[in-house]
């Protein structure tokens, strides 16, 4: 008999109350400098993170959305582009393509979750213009075949790494791969700050040189507007805080991959499970975990089973991907992303869960197979 625990899926209050003090004081220090718009703790931020990333720039963005915007922007992307994506992402992916008048063209993911590079060589057209690869859940994509699609067809790349932040694929960090890349500092991501926030990399310095403008209004360094921009500033305060976070971000990166191993132990040989890789399952990928997805066979069963337990579970994107939102018109074929989708149920997965939450996690979900 388990005795029964209460384990939310994400815990909000967590990202502030262990660090109350630290975190009031220097939220203090920024407030009473009156410091809240592209001031130094936004460049000292900016700074670490292109240090942390090994990448020549990197902006503090509004959020992650718009960053991909402005990304594609910078590849050129407009009316009568096509631009490749998987369906198994946010929609915060694809409307950054169709808010440019181009077509966002979905295709398959693999059974890592990730875009399927046969898939994108399959899809392209002469329209197309950019691949899109999103590194979901913490993993980077397979960046050797993209690139090497990318480099035989004469495509960009703009990546969506809101949930790669520290994620690498041959050593190299998930976003530094492309034209350009972004991150989202939404809270329940790994790095997260209180409220929205994102950035861009770059490794491209007339990529950089438009970001500092289009981001501020089309402003240059003279405060001139030299082009069209738009307001997509990452907030002082918010880039303090992020600052902050970065410093202890190894640590959580590291407390995920220890929780990664404990699912991947517990749950590899249970039937009716397919697990993402686990942490060591492969030498090329470094993963961060930014979610613990895997496939359930009986997904809706054992998702109800878990709730009765206490324990919470999240169904990306409340259980569709993009080409199944009907409203958006999109009439594609993926039966694979479509199975795949009907059996995905994302596990509890931050640094508050303790070793004794997520082995009773798993011996809720043990429990659920074997009375089957
Ligand atoms: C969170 C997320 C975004 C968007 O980030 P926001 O900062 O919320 O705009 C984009 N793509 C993916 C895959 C995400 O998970």
């Amino acid at each position: 008999m388990l005795t029964r625990r209460q384990i939310p899926f994400f815990n909000y209050p967590a990202l502030f109350a262990p660090d109350e003090q630290e975190l009031m004081a220097l939220m203090r220090d920024v407030l009473s400098r009156g410091a809240y718009i592209l001031q130094k703790d936004l460049k000292e931020f900016e700074a670490a993170l292109a240090k942390y990333l090994n990448v020549k720039h990197a902006f503090g963005m509004a959020d992650g959305t718009n960053a991909i915007v402005l990304a594609l922007r910078a590849a050129n992307v407009g009316p009568g582009d096509e631009v490749i994506v998987p369906s198994h992402t946010f929609i915060a992916s694809v409307y950054p393509i169709k808010s440019l008048g181009a077509t966002p063209v979905l295709v398959e993911c693999g059974d890592d979750h990730l875009i399927d590079p046969k898939a994108v060589e399959a899809a392209i057209t002469k329209r197309t213009k950019v691949i899109l690869p999103v590194h979901l859940n913490g993993r980077t994509c397979n960046m050797a075949a993209i690139q090497d699609i990318a480099t035989r067809h004469g495509l960009q790349i703009v990546e969506d790494a809101a949930q790669g932040l520290g994620s690498t694929f041959r050593g190299r960090h998930a976003g530094t791969f492309g034209l350009a890349g972004t991150f989202s500092f939404y809270p329940a991501k790994s790095l997260g700050c209180f409220g929205d926030g994102g950035a861009l990399v770059t490794n491209d310095d007339q990529v950089a040189e438009k970001m500092e403008m289009w981001r501020d209004h089309g402003r240059n360094k003279d405060g001139v507007v030299a082009d069209w921009g738009t307001n997509c500033r990452l907030d002082n305060l918010q880039a303090a805080v992020l600052s902050y976070k970065l410093k202890k971000f190894d640590a959580a990166v590291a407390r995920r991959r220890e929780i990664a191993g404990l699912y991947d132990r517990r749950l590899r040989k249970v039937e009716g499970l397919m697990l993402p890789p686990g942490p060591d399952a492969h030498p090329d990928h470094y993963d961060v975990f930014q979610n613990y997805e895997m496939q359930a066979v009986r997904r809706d069963e054992l998702r109800a089973y878990l709730e009765q337990y206490g324990v919470r579970t999240l169904l990306q994107w409340g259980g569709r991907a993009v080409h199944q939102f009907d409203k958006l018109g999109f009439n594609v074929n993926l039966p694979k992303t479509t199975l795949m989708t009907s059996r995905f149920i994302m596990l509890p997965m931050n640094t508050s869960l303790s070793d004794e939450d997520v082995s009773y996690i798993c011996d809720v979900i043990e429990q659920f197979h074997a009375k089957a």
